[in-house]
């Protein structure tokens, strides 16, 4: 099989540390076809005994060349997630397949102003929204919404923050649940933090289930129409 559904072996040449419980995994895979900012990969990892499994992630990085990067969180006692955290060292193969799906994308040809809004590793494709607009030199205005537990947990901390600072056109708000008075987003987060729903804006939003179910809930309810509300949900994925 050939294309974007043939398995394909990339190698992880570099792997760094987001927090304490997230890498980020700098891919080869040679061959790599592009892809959008907001597509995702399947990786398939197989045991000894023939045994296999696999899991979606989204892409982190804006399309070069071939290479990808994606960031994983280890969740407790996950099958795939703790051997991408902890387990695979640079030079390691990695089978994967992709890139997956056309709907939850952004083109850097777009011109509505976009609304980002992240519950945790759902920053994973909007990063590379925010990484595309600034390759391609966009002028797009955006804004990012970023709920993690606390601080410790927000991935891409550093490059945020020069994002912020160099890009212009570009705001970042975080609201955080575990921290001393933290709080569950709410429509007042998403009505200041956001943009008024006259300007038509894109919002892409990404996170566990609950979570997208609540932000496009209150999105719709402040008069976005649900077509430009994009939703994407981290459940469990696998087989
Ligand atoms: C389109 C898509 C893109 C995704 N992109 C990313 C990404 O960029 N980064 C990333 O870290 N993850 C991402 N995920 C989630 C990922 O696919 C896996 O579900 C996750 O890594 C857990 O896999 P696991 O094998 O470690 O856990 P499993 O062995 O599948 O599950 C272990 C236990 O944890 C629960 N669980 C499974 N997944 C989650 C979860 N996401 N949150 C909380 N509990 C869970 C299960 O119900 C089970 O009880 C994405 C999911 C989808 C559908």
């Amino acid at each position: 099989m050939t294309g974007r559904l043939a398995w394909r072996t990339a190698r992880l040449v570099e792997a760094r540390e987001e927090t304490p419980t997230a890498r980020t995994l700098v891919l080869d895979v040679s061959g790599w076809p592009g892809h959008l900012p907001g597509q995702h990969v399947d990786v398939r990892l197989t045991a000894e005994d023939g045994y296999s499994t696999q899991r979606s992630y989204s892409i982190a990085s804006a399309a070069q060349g071939d290479r990808i990067e994606l960031t994983v969180q280890r969740v407790p006692a996950g099958e795939v997630s703790p051997y991408l955290v902890e387990g695979l060292s640079p030079g390691y193969p990695v089978e994967l397949r992709g890139p997956v799906g056309g709907w939850f994308v952004w083109r850097t040809t777009d011109t509505a102003p976009v609304l980002l809004v992240a519950g945790g590793s759902g920053i994973v494709p909007l990063m590379a929204m925010v990484r595309a607009r600034r390759a391609a030199g966009s002028r797009v205005p955006f804004r990012l919404i970023y709920s993690a537990r606390t601080k410790n947990d927000v991935f891409y901390a550093e490059e945020l923050r020069k994002r912020v600072r160099d890009d212009a056109g570009l705001d970042v708000a975080y609201v955080f649940t575990r921290e001393e008075h933290g709080r569950r987003i709410n429509v007042n987060d998403i009505s200041t933090a956001g943009w008024p729903a006259d300007f038509q804006p894109d919002c892409f939003v990404c996170g566990p289930t609950g979570f997208v179910e609540t932000v496009a809930d209150i999105l719709v309810a402040l008069g976005n129409e649900p077509r430009r509300v994009k939703t994407e949900r981290f459940g469990p994925t696998g087989a």
